[in-house]
């Protein structure tokens, strides 16, 4: 793991808006914001405030925080207008290919995704 639990990562400064970022959504819990290397036309990332390296470090007292980012995701695909469906991941460690170290779900849409994933 490249950020221990609370550690700073460049999602840190996008939240501070110490580097810029295409945000979409804010909230007082968390925010959204366009992935600089989209992997569809609609690329965006949810991302909580509440500094979270990854899904394996939330316990109970995230769920509603948990609840609230799904929300947001699907709120801000409708503003996105991915009427045809779109596709939700998030990468935990390694294995699952995550490299920033802050809780985020990749939401993509406006091409047809592939299963199962590579
Ligand atoms: P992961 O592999 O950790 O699930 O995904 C991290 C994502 O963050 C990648 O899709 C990557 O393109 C995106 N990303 C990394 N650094 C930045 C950045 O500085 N700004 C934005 N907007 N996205 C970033």
């Amino acid at each position: 793991r490249k950020a221990t639990k609370g550690g700073e990562t460049i999602f840190s400064k996008i939240i501070d808006k110490v580097i810029p970022a295409d945000i979409i959504h804010e909230d007082e819990q968390c925010i959204a914001f366009r992935d600089v290397n989209p992997q569809a036309p609609v690329h965006f990332l949810v991302i909580p405030r509440k500094r979270i390296a990854m899904l394996d470090d939330v316990n109970q007292d995230d769920a509603q925080l948990l609840g609230h980012l799904l929300l947001v995701a699907k709120d801000v695909a409708k503003k996105e207008n991915l009427v045809d469906g779109y596709r939700l991941v998030i990468n935990n460690g390694k294995d699952g290919a995550q490299s920033v170290f802050h809780l985020h779900i990749h939401v993509m849409g406006k091409r047809q995704m592939g299963w199962p994933p590579g």
